[in-house]
């Protein structure tokens, strides 16, 4: 299914890994628990109504109603959800009834049934099923998906019964069930919205867009969708940006998502006509290629205007602009007083700080940007020096927060940045590069657009 790549400096993490919902719902909140906040379950929001400063919502906790206060209100509750439609957005596409399955995760026995493989037996044009191993819910887990056009999938998801005699059927060896965790009916919906926000309410995730899951961009749109807009919405709370920063969520993310709707319709109507749901994924759906260089607030002075290219972007190692991802870069060396010790860019970037990165020949070369940056408050915005391996005589008295030596050369490599050349890059807490700028008026021009009053 996916092309084995080695990892390489610029990107670490090149195996891709199945993973249920089950599993990275327990790690995001685990993670979320670190910030002292907790997911409240069994809360149902029914409704909410905005005011000029705030919002009021109306929450269901165990059939008793309750309102509660609030300044925003992120709607990630899936496309099911209500808060698209409280904030009146739209939702137009498709629904596809030629792609109908019956899914769901169960535990059985095939004799021989070798786990280190994802079955598939039968036709999708007839009858068919897919096993995929999965120990997240025991040893003898599968994920199961099964296409049957001449059955009524409706029925066939509320019979337990009928679901383990097609599998048995299709299945060419003996199978011993032991139950069934989950089942649920899936059909095709290719739709988004026409804006992510409305005042202070927000849409992430399947509440803003669905698609075919060919091509398995749903989740990780979701999470960039709320990367992007975290960031910015953070600010504007903390009174550092303006709130006409949250207008570039829409701006930034909607042809992405349109993108990726075309990108998936397509793998899908191949998929239908070939009947092969396991298509060969191309290293675009890695989905490394996304770039916001289309965005009123990107700041680029090196680049110069070539062919426009899409959302989803080109893999041209040749070309970094502002807009693209920032990749990382092993084995720099940072300079400390009495000692020193390897980092990576990845290990540097924090997701609520702009990272300036000044790529230089030596530590003074940065001075008067790092000067310049004197204006911004240093709980959002960190800075690093980044001298090349050739740099001598290097001193860590800076003020900069990190001195670092370019040790293996990976970071000017990826970075395009030639020797001797002052190369100044803002990367943006989501990952993001905001400026690629000569010095510290190129960065001034950048933080204008994101900061209040600088
Ligand atoms: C068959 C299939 C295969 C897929 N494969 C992949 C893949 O390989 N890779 C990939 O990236 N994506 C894949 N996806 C897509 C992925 O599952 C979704 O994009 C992702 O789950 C969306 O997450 P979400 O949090 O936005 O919405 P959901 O997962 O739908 O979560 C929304 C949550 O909000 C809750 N909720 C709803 N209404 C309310 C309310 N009023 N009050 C309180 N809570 C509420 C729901 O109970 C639910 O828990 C696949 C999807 C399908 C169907």
């Amino acid at each position: 299914m996916v092309p084995h790549i080695e990892p390489n400096p610029t990107i670490p993490f090149h195996v891709p890994k199945l993973i249920g919902q089950q599993l990275l719902d327990v790690i995001l909140r685990r993670h979320l628990e670190k910030f002292s906040c907790s997911v409240e379950m069994g809360t149902e929001l029914r409704s909410f109504e905005q005011f000029d400063k705030g919002v009021t919502a109306v929450l269901a906790k165990n059939g008793i109603l309750e309102t509660f206060d609030t300044k925003w209100v992120i709607g990630a509750d899936g496309a099911k959800g209500i808060a698209r439609k409280q904030l009146g957005l739209t939702f137009l596409g498709e629904t596809r009834d030629d792609v109908r399955m019956v899914m769901g995760d169960i535990r059985l026995h095939g004799v021989g049934l070798d786990r280190t493989y994802w079955h598939r037996f039968g036709s999708f044009k007839t009858r068919a099923v897919s096993l995929r191993p999965t120990d997240e819910v025991g040893e003898d887990g599968w994920q199961f998906v099964i296409a049957a056009p001449d059955i009524d999938l409706t029925k066939l998801a509320q019979s337990e019964e009928l679901i383990m005699e097609i599998i048995a059927s299709l299945v060419p060896t003996k199978v011993t069930f032991n139950k069934i965790i989950w089942v649920s009916e899936f059909r095709a919906n290719i739709r988004m919205v026409n804006k992510l926000s409305e005042g202070r309410g927000f849409v992430v995730g399947d509440a803003a867009h669905v698609h075919s899951p060919t091509g398995g961009q749903g989740l990780n749109s979701g999470i960039q969708d709320a990367f992007n807009l975290g960031w910015k919405l953070a600010l504007v709370e903390k009174g550092l940006a303006n709130k006409s920063l949250l207008e570039t969520y829409s701006a930034e993310r909607l042809p992405v998502i349109s993108e990726m709707l075309d990108k998936t319709t397509t793998i899908l109507n191949q998929a239908v006509k070939t009947e092969n749901m396991v298509t060969t994924r191309s290293p675009i759906l890695f989905m490394l290629g996304i770039n916001y260089r289309f965005s009123s607030i990107v700041v680029d002075e090196f680049s110069t205007p070539g062919k426009p290219i899409n959302a989803y972007g080109m893999l041209d190692d040749d070309r970094l602009e502002a807009g693209d991802r920032a990749p990382d870069a092993p084995n720099i060396l940072q300079m400390r007083r009495g000692e020193s010790d390897a980092k990576t860019l990845f290990g540097l970037y924090r997701p609520s700080y702009h990272t300036v990165l000044v790529f230089t020949s030596s530590v003074a070369g940065a001075t008067p940007i790092l000067g310049a940056l004197e204006a911004y408050a240093k709980s959002v915005v960190q800075s690093a020096v980044i001298l090349p391996s050739s740099a001598t005589g290097i001193t860590v008295a800076s003020p900069a927060d990190f001195v670092l030596v370019d040790q293996g050369g990976h970071a000017y490599s990826a970075y395009l940045v030639e020797a001797g050349q002052t190369k100044v890059f803002v990367i943006r807490p989501d990952g993001v590069i905001g400026a690629v700028v000569h010095g510290a008026e190129g960065m001034k021009k950048y933080f204008s657009g994101i900061f209040l009053g600088v």
